[in-house]
C-alpha cells in the first residue's frame, strides 16, 4: 500500500479540475482523471451484502446475517470473517469500498434502521466495527463507518437536529467511531443527513476536522450521506472531503468560486483532494506513473472497470461454501430468550406445527440502502421441513404486512416471457424508448443508476397473473399513475403524491394506491406512469405495481392454526416484523407486533400441548403472551439462510450461542429514551444522556425491561464457581472467571464484564467479555481485561478527557438481569 502523499499530482490540477473530484461521478463511482492516473473508484452498499452499482434490479449478491444477529454473537472473530467475505463480495464486483458498518446507537428501540447497527452498547459496537473493517481491509476493499453522527433514527432525517450534550456525544455515539479508528484505521466515513447541535453533519467542523481528523488522526476520506450535503463553503471547511453522489452537487462551480472569493482556502481543497487519492491508492484505484502513461484513451466514465487485478475465484452467492458460511453464522447469532421444561431443542420424531407467515415468508433483510438482492431466501418452513421431513405440518399465519407491497415473483410474471417478475418499458419525455427490460421485482428506480441518455417521461409495468380470484392492485411511487387489465374494460386512475419527507424517503418508502378487482388467471396488468415534461437531468423515479390476493378472514386463518395446533406435540409459532417496519427511512410507532399476530399466538399456545415461538424482527418486540408460551427463540433477520440456520438450532444440530445486544422494554415507552420525532423547533433532546438502554435501566430510569441486553440462555447451563481480580497487563486489574457447564450439552458461555463506577452520576456500563466453549460437566477459565477507555469521564469545563479514579465495582453478569458476582475496586 502507497501511504506516500499525493502533492505531485494534485499540482498537475487546475482549482475546476481538483474541485470536480470531490462530487461523486455517478450515483456510486467517483470521477476518474486520467491525467494523473485515477481511476473510476466504485462504492456499493453495505452492510449486510455488497448490493452493487445498482439501487434495484442489479446482480444477485449474497444476504448475510444482519447488524444484529451478526452483534448478538459477541464475536469478534466473526465480525472479521464477515468483513473478509464481504470483502471478496466486492471483489466479485470490482467494488472497491464497502459502505459498512453501520454504528449508530440504539437508543430509542423505536428506531427504524436498528437492523443495520449492532447494538445499544458502544465498546460492543466499536469491537465489531473494527473487526469488520479489519476484515474488509485485509482484501485492500475500503470499509466506510456511518452515519456520522448523531443519526439514532429515521424521523425526519434529513432535518432535524439531534442535541447531545458534548459529553454524551463523547462517551456514547462517537465512541464506536473512535474505536473503530483507532483499532482497525479505516479508510472512510460517511457524514450524517442530520444537524448536530444547530450545524449540519456535513459541516461538522468541531466532529470532522476538530475530533475526528484532528485528535484521533483520521486519515481517510469523509463523504457525504446521499444527497445529503447542503452547502459548498460551510461543507468543505467544514471538514467533508466529498459530495455523493454525482455528477450534479452543490459543490462544483459554487465551491470554485467560493476558493476564487477567498472564502475557502485551496489548501483545503487540496487536502479533501489529498484525502481522495489516498483512498483510491489504498483500494487499487491510482496507476503507478508508468502505468498511466502506458494508458492510450480514458473511457468513458460510465464504463467501470479497473486496471486492480481482482481475484476470480470468488465462491459464488448459492455455493456451498457461502451456504455453509451464512448458516453457521447466522445460526451463532440467535438468541433464546426462554426456555421452560427444555422445549428447545425439538427432539428429533417429535411432531411439530410451524405456524405462521413469517414461517413461509421468512424476512432475512430490513428495508432502504441495505437491501441486497439474494439468490434465494430460505424460509424456515423449508429449513425445518428438509431437517423434520413429514414430522412437520406448515400451516399460515395471519396477514404481518401493513402497506401494499410490490406483487410477489411467481404471483406474476412477465407476459413477455412467463418468468416471474415483471416487464418494464420506459420512455424519454419525447417518446423515445429507453428500456424494454424484465423485473425479478415488481419494483424498481427508474433514471438513477441506468444511464439513459435523457431523464424519464413514461413507464409501464407489464405483469399477468397466475391466480384469479378478488385481488388487491394497485402503483407504487410517486405521480400520475393509471392502471388498466388488458382487453377488458377496467381502468383506475391514480395519484401519488409526496410524503413530504424528503427525497430519499419517497423513493426507499414511496407512496402507494390500490384498489380491489375480481381477476382471472392470464389477466395483464398494466400500470403506467406519465411524468411531467421537461424533468431535470438526474431526475429519478420508483415505479413498482401491487397485486396480491385480498387478505382473507383472520379469525378464519387463526382457526386453522389452532386446528393444526391441536393434534403436534409441539407448536412452533413464527412471528415478526417486515421490511417496511424495520427500514431505512421510517420509525416504528410500537414495539407491537403488527396484525393479529399477538392473538394468533395465544390461540395457538392455548390449544398445543407445548408451544414454542419464533421472532423474525432484528429489534424488539412486546410479547404480551409470554407466559403462554415454553420457549421464546429471537432470531433477528439471519439473512437467505434464514430457514437453515433458524431449523439447525430449533433441532439443536447448532447452538443459539446469541446474547441480546439490545434491552427489551417490557411496555411501549418503558424505555430510558423513547420519541424520535423532534419538537416543533426541528430539534430531538437526547436528554437521558449517557443513560441508554441497560444503563438506564440499571438506575431506575425505566422500569425493569423484559430481557436485559447480554441475556440468552444457549443450549448449555451455567455455574460461575469463582470470579476474582488479577492483576493484568493495565492500570486495573483484570477479571478472572471460571463457569462450569452443568447441562447435557456442549455450549458457548458469553463471560460480560460491567463497571460499575462510584460516582452516582456514572452510568454502569460493560468494560470486557470472554467467551468459552466448554463440554458437558467441564469447566473453563476466561480472563477479561477490561477496556481502559471505560474510565474515561468528559470533563465538559475542562474539555478533555478525566479519569474515573478508584472505587466503584466489577459485575460479571449474563446481562444485568442475572448477575454472578460482584467485586469492588479499591
Ligand atoms: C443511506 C446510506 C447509504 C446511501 C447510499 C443513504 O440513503 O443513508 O447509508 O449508504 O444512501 O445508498
Amino acid at each position: 500500500m502507497n501511504e506516500t502523499d499525493h502533492r505531485d499530482l494534485i499540482a498537475r490540477l487546475d482549482l475546476p479540475a481538483k474541485v470536480r473530484l470531490l462530487t461523486g461521478g455517478d450515483v456510486f463511482t467517483l470521477a476518474d482523471e486520467p491525467r494523473i492516473g485515477l481511476e473510476q473508484v466504485a462504492f456499493s452498499d453495505g452492510p449486510t451484502g455488497v448490493r452493487g452499482l445498482k439501487f434495484t434490479g442489479g446482480r444477485t449478491v449474497a444476504n448475510f446475517p444482519n447488524a444484529t444477529v451478526l452483534a448478538a454473537a459477541w464475536d469478534v472473530d466473526a465480525a472479521e470473517e464477515v468483513g473478509r467475505l464481504l470483502a471478496e463480495e466486492a471483489m466479485a464486483q470490482q467494488i472497491h469500498v464497502v459502505l459498512g458498518p453501520t454504528i449508530n446507537l440504539h437508543r430509542s428501540t423505536l428506531g427504524g434502521r436498528l437492523f443495520e447497527q449492532y447494538s445499544e452498547d458502544p465498546l460492543l459496537s466499536g469491537k465489531l466495527a473494527a473487526a469488520y473493517v479489519r476484515g474488509l481491509q485485509s482484501h485492500d476493499v475500503g470499509a466506510c463507518l456511518k452515519h456520522l453522527v448523531g443519526n439514532e433514527s429515521e424521523t425526519a432525517r434529513n432535518t432535524v437536529n439531534s442535541v447531545i450534550d458534548e459529553t454524551t456525544l463523547r462517551e456514547l455515539y462517537l465512541l464506536p467511531f473512535e474505536i473503530a479508528t483507532d483499532e482497525a484505521r479505516p479508510w472512510s466515513m460517511m457524514a450524517a443527513y442530520n444537524d448536530v447541535n444547530g450545524v449540519a453533519a456535513t459541516e461538522q467542523d468541531h466532529v470532522i476536522n476538530e475530533i475526528v481528523k484532528g485528535e484521533w488522526g483520521f486519515d481517510g476520506l469523509v463523504m457525504s450521506d446521499w444527497f445529503g450535503t447542503k452547502t459548498a463553503a460551510p461543507a468543505a471547511n467544514g471538514g467533508l472531503d466529498l459530495v455523493m453522489p454525482g455528477p450534479v452537487g452543490p459543490w462544483g462551480d459554487a465551491l470554485v468560486a467560493d476558493v476564487q472569493n477567498g472564502l475557502v482556502d485551496e489548501s483545503v481543497i487540496d487536502d479533501h483532494l489529498e484525502r481522495l487519492l489516498r483512498l483510491a491508492d489504498r483500494v487499487g484505484a491510482l496507476l503507478s506513473e508508468r502505468r498511466s502513461e502506458e494508458r492510450a484513451e480514458p473511457r468513458a466514465s460510465h464504463v467501470h472497470s479497473s486496471s486492480r487485478s481482482w481475484p476470480t475465484d470468488i465462491p459464488a452467492p448459492d455455493s456451498p461454501t457461502r451456504r455453509e458460511q451464512l448458516t453457521r453464522l447466522a445460526a451463532a447469532g440467535l438468541t433464546v430468550l426462554t426456555n421452560s421444561g427444555d422445549a428447545l431443542p425439538l427432539q428429533r420424531g417429535t411432531t411439530v406445527a410451524l405456524i405462521g407467515r413469517p414461517a413461509i415468508d421468512t424476512i432475512g433483510m430490513g428495508g432502504g440502502s441495505a437491501h441486497v438482492n439474494p439468490p434465494y431466501q430460505v424460509s424456515v418452513a423449508d429449513g425445518l421441513t428438509a431437517l423434520l421431513g413429514d414430522d412437520v405440518t406448515v400451516t399460515d399465519g395471519v396477514e404481518v404486512r401493513v402497506r401494499p407491497v410490490p406483487a410477489v415473483a411467481g404471483f406474476v410474471v412477465d407476459p413477455r416471457d412467463g418468468t416471474p417478475g415483471v416487464r418494464a418499458l420506459v420512455w424519454d419525455g419525447a417518446g423515445n424508448q429507453l428500456d424494454d427490460k424484465h423485473l425479478a421485482t415488481a419494483f424498481s428506480v427508474f433514471g438513477m443508476d441506468d444511464g439513459y441518455p435523457a431523464p424519464v417521461g413514461r413507464v409501464q409495468l407489464h405483469a399477468r397473473v397466475e391466480q384469479g380470484g378478488p385481488t388487491e392492485v394497485g402503483v407504487i411511487g410517486l405521480g400520475a399513475w393509471t392502471l388498466r387489465i388488458e382487453g377488458r374494460d377496467w381502468r383506475r386512475e391514480f395519484v401519488n403524491r409526496p410524503a413530504g419527507t424528503g427525497l430519499a424517503e419517497d423513493m426507499l418508502v414511496p407512496p402507494t394506491s390500490s384498489t380491489e378487482v375480481d381477476l382471472t388467471p392470464g389477466d395483464v396488468l398494466v400500470a403506467e406512469l406519465v411524468l411531467p415534461a421537461d424533468r431535470p437531468t438526474g431526475s429519478f423515479d420508483t415505479g413498482g405495481l401491487i397485486a396480491r390476493p385480498v387478505i382473507r378472514d383472520q379469525d378464519a386463518v387463526i382457526a386453522e392454526a389452532v386446528a393444526a395446533a391441536g393434534p403436534a406435540e409441539i407448536a412452533v409459532v413464527v412471528v415478526g416484523l417486515t421490511e417496511e417496519l424495520e427500514t431505512e427511512a421510517v420509525d416504528k410507532s410500537t414495539l407491537a407486533l403488527p396484525g393479529r399476530q399477538d392473538d394468533l399466538v395465544r390461540a395457538v399456545a392455548a390449544a398445543a400441548r407445548r408451544t414454542v415461538v419464533v421472532v423474525n424482527a432484528a429489534t424488539p418486540v412486546l410479547m404480551p403472551w409470554l407466559d403462554d408460551v415454553d420457549a421464546v427463540l429471537w432470531a433477528g433477520l439471519p439473512g437467505q439462510e434464514a430457514g437453515h440456520a433458524i431449523a439447525a438450532v430449533l433441532v439443536g444440530d447448532q447452538e443459539p450461542t446469541g446474547r441480546l445486544v439490545t434491552t427489551f422494554p417490557a411496555a411501549d415507552g418503558a424505555a430510558p429514551a423513547w420519541g424520535v420525532t423532534p419538537d416543533a423547533n426541528g430539534d430531538l433532546h437526547y436528554t437521558e444522556g449517557t443513560f441508554v438502554g441497560y444503563r438506564g435501566h440499571d438506575a431506575g430510569r425505566a422500569p425493569a425491561p423484559a430481557f436485559w441486553f447480554g441475556h440468552g440462555l444457549g443450549y448449555g447451563r451455567w455455574e460461575y464457581p469463582s470470579a476474582e481480580l488479577v492483576t493484568g497487563g493495565g492500570d486495573r486489574p483484570d477479571v478472572r472467571v471460571t463457569v462450569r457447564n452443568t447441562g447435557p450439552r456442549t455450549s458457548r458461555e458469553v463471560v460480560q464484564v460491567y463497571f460499575r463506577p462510584a460516582q452516582a452520576d456514572q452510568p454502569v456500563r460493560l468494560v470486557g467479555w470472554a467467551t468459552a466453549t466448554v463440554e458437558p460437566g467441564a469447566t473453563a477459565t476466561v480472563t477479561v481485561t477490561p477496556e481502559a477507555r471505560m474510565w474515561r469521564r468528559w470533563d465538559d469545563d475542562a474539555q478533555r478527557w478525566a479519569d474515573l479514579g478508584t472505587g466503584g465495582e466489577l459485575i460479571v453478569a449474563r446481562g444485568l438481569g442475572d448477575v454472578r458476582a460482584t467485586l469492588p475496586l479499591s
